[in-house]
């Protein structure tokens, strides 16, 4: 609220990191803010976790971006005005697509951005582009767990279900997701449960658990189709639930008919004691819930190791039951709301889909365009980015909220591509790493100077609250896509600036679709009323009046698809892309540490964190280091067919002799991403961050 004489002006928003969207309180000027997590908030509860608490740093980083930067003839990059900038941007935009094609424009968002934003850079490149190329970087975090629960429920919401349903949960089986690091404060809700932790690591989480499984990197799909094998043969199947909510169970049953527990031990390394008291767990449990992280569904067949999951929790009878169910754990801050408003290569906003007619037209009438002239589907983000600067592939590239030179796998091919570019343009408020190669950085407004609209991991929509203006020099994304809109030839209506005009168009254009925003609008959340979608508007269609209360349970009733019942998926296990073999004998595998946030750019310019975190890491096992002559502290190198990757030793039992593990967020040689490689889920096009073949070598100090 706005400030008295004599009290201080406090704003009430939310963290600017991950998808629990902690709700904070600020407090104090530029250069002084002050954030405590506001108590009330029952997602965290009065919890923020280290990245939370020290999230302000970000607004005061020294290196901040006060002006538009241009790439000059001498290589360097250059201050500019901001008439310059865009007048730049734009006109090279219109020269390659004239030479090239509409196609030869790409644009790369983030699901860190609003609503309001990621709607605006959908409709952005689709109208004043014209241009089929463009995805954003959930691409890499939930594209697996989206296609599973499309396929299974009809519709993906993360969680289909309030954070505190998990509060009464009895047993909590995570499959390859660690809270206790990446969202601490979730772990308040988990505490009353015994959680059964899948995961090759032991993580702050699986050390909190009643038991852990630890299969071998890239065969958790085998194990999860041996627990529903068990579930069945156990008599632990909820056979009313399965007739009466579902369709399917043959034909999945078939598919793991095959795998006994000693079958699921041989591949996955996991003993068959250890399968039965997990499923015994589970299936005994009288409020139970299955959910899914980054560890599952990170894989080329990640989409099939979520349906298997969710195979097994139909098959407990769980989904869509009061008190238990099954969910993904979304990572980025709007990964939720960043995946429905038509960033991806192939939607439109609230999940339309390009390829439909009829959601075609219901999006070009809220646009105000013909259905002919809207492009149809794009590439996904890791083919966009190997595509950049080759024949068929874009020229010019716009970034929003994204740092795939440290996020995308194979990172030093996708560094040489976008290097090939006739233009990279890069909005952010920092110089990160992407930035610095590009043609043109245009300096935007961060978290707590801007007004908007996120949606959690439950569902809900969330108001972000400007407690500051942004700086002298700085725009919001919303203005600089108005900007290049409007010389691009729109008309200036067409791209408001305001968050609140954006919102209440993207209401319309989710108005009737799985993700309907359309009876939610900013006085409702303001007044403080809990929303989560679908939200459809009321009889007035505006939606802003005594209003539908919003969705906290999605599919209590039913499931999404006309039919109203779950879908069993049939898939079956299939072993990495690659393999370990003699010249690459480990499986490396990536993720994140409590103190860093995705590639870094915010959190590795915050003193504390990177206290807490310094420098890229790689965890291995005594036995591995002992065998490849490394000691704890000193520099490895970790290649791969793709690449290899700098880090420092790390000695811990934590991992498995056979596994060595290297967090993402760092910059340079120390990339994570540089040992990744290529190989993409068929259906969700995600790249296996998960698994790859490594071997570790000394290597000396710089
Ligand atoms: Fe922010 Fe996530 Fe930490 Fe909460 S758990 S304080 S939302 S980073």
């Amino acid at each position: 609220g706005e400030g008295r004489a004599g009290r201080q002006r406090e704003s009430t928003t939310h963290c600017p990191y991950c998808a629990l969207q902690c709700s904070t309180v600020l407090s104090g000027e530029r250069g002084g803010v002050a954030v405590r997590p506001s108590a009330d908030f029952p997602v965290n509860r009065g919890g923020l976790c280290q990245k939370g608490w020290t999230a302000p740093s970000v607004l005061a980083a020294p290196d901040r971006l006060l002006t538009p930067l241009v790439r000059a003839a001498d290589g360097t990059l250059a201050p500019a005005g901001w008439d310059e900038a865009l007048d730049l941007v734009a006109g090279r935009l219109r020269e390659i697509r004239a030479r090239h094609g509409a196609d030869a424009v790409a644009v790369f968002g983030g699901g860190g951005l609003t609503n309001e934003k990621a709607y605006t850079l959908g409709k952005f490149a689709r109208v004043a582009l014209g241009t089929s190329q463009i995805d954003y970087n959930g691409r890499f975090c939930m594209s697996s767990a989206a296609a599973a629960t499309t396929a299974a429920f009809g519709l993906d919401r993360g969680l289909p279900f309030p954070v505190t349903d998990l509060d009464g949960a009895d047993v909590i089986l995570l499959a390859g997701a660690n809270p206790a690091e990446t969202m601490p404060p979730l772990m308040r809700h988990l505490e009353g449960a015994d959680l059964v932790v899948i995961d090759p690591r032991r993580t702050r989480t699986a050390e909190r658990a009643a038991l852990h499984l630890r299969p071998a990197p890239g065969t958790d799909l085998a194990l999860a189709l041996g627990l529903l094998h068990l579930a069945v043969t156990e008599g632990l199947v909820d056979q009313e639930y399965v007739d009466t909510r579902t369709a399917g169970f043959d034909a999945a049953w078939e598919h793991c008919t095959a795998w006994w527990p000693e079958r699921v031990e041989e591949v996955t390394g996991v003993p068959a004691d250890e399968l039965r008291t997990a499923v015994r767990m589970l299936g005994g449990a009288r409020r139970a819930y299955v959910l899914t992280g980054r560890g599952a569904e990170q894989h080329s067949k990640g989409s099939d190791t979520v349906a298997a999951f969710v195979n097994l929790a139909l098959a407990l009878g769980l989904p869509g039951r009061d008190g238990s169910g099954f969910g993904t754990l979304t990572g980025q801050g709007n990964g939720q709301g960043g995946r429905e408003m038509g960033q991806k290569a192939d939607q439109l906003p609230g999940y339309r889909s390009l390829a439909d007619p009829a959601d075609r037209a219901h999006v070009a009438a809220v646009w105000g365009v013909d259905a002919k002239t809207l492009p149809g589907p794009g590439r996904s983000a890791y083919e966009l980015l190997d595509a950049l600067g080759t024949g068929a592939g874009p020229r010019a590239l716009m970034v929003f909220g994204a740092n795939p030179v440290v996020s995308a796998p194979r990172a030093a091919h996708v560094t040489e591509r976008l290097r090939s570019l006739d233009l990279l343009v890069v909005a952010d408020f920092v110089p990160s790493e992407t930035a610095a190669l590009a043609d043109v950085v245009l300096p935007v407004a961060q978290w707590a100077e801007e007004e908007g609209t996120l949606t959690s991991l439950e569902g809900r929509v969330l108001r972000r609250r400007a407690h500051l203006t942004p700086p002298p020099g700085v725009r919001t994304d919303l203005e600089v896509l108005h900007a290049l809109a409007v010389r691009l030839g729109q008309s200036a209506g067409g791209f408001p600036v305001r968050p609140r005009e954006v919102f209440d168009e993207l209401r319309r254009a989710s108005a009737g679709a799985r993700a309907d925003y359309s009876g939610i609008s900013y006085a409702r959340l303001d007044a403080g009323e809990a929303l989560h979608w679908p939200c459809p508007a009321g009889a007035d269609g505006n939606g802003a009046g005594d209003g539908h209360p919003g969705t906290p349970r999605v599919f209590l009733d039913r499931f999404a698809h006309p039919d109203g019942r779950a879908r069993f998926t049939p898939v079956d296990h299939r072993p990495p892309a690659r393999e370990p073999d003699a010249a690459f004998p480990l499986y490396g595998t990536t993720g994140r540490v409590l103190a860093q946030y995705q590639s870094g750019a915010q959190t590795r310019r915050v003193p504390e964190l990177v206290a807490a975190a310094p420098e890229v890491i790689v965890e291995m096992h005594p036995d591995t280091a002992r065998r490849f002559g490394l000691a704890e502290g000193s520099m490895a190198e970790v290649g791969s067919v793709h690449g290899t990757t700098r880090a420092r030793v790390r000695v811990t039992r934590a991992v498995r002799p056979d596994t060595v593990f290297v967090p993402f967020h760092f910059p340079g040689a120390g990339r994570a991403n540089l040992f990744t490689g290529d190989a993409l889920d068929p259906r969700s096009r995600m790249p296996e961050f998960k698994v790859s073949a490594v071997r570790v070598t000394p290597a000396g100090e710089r």
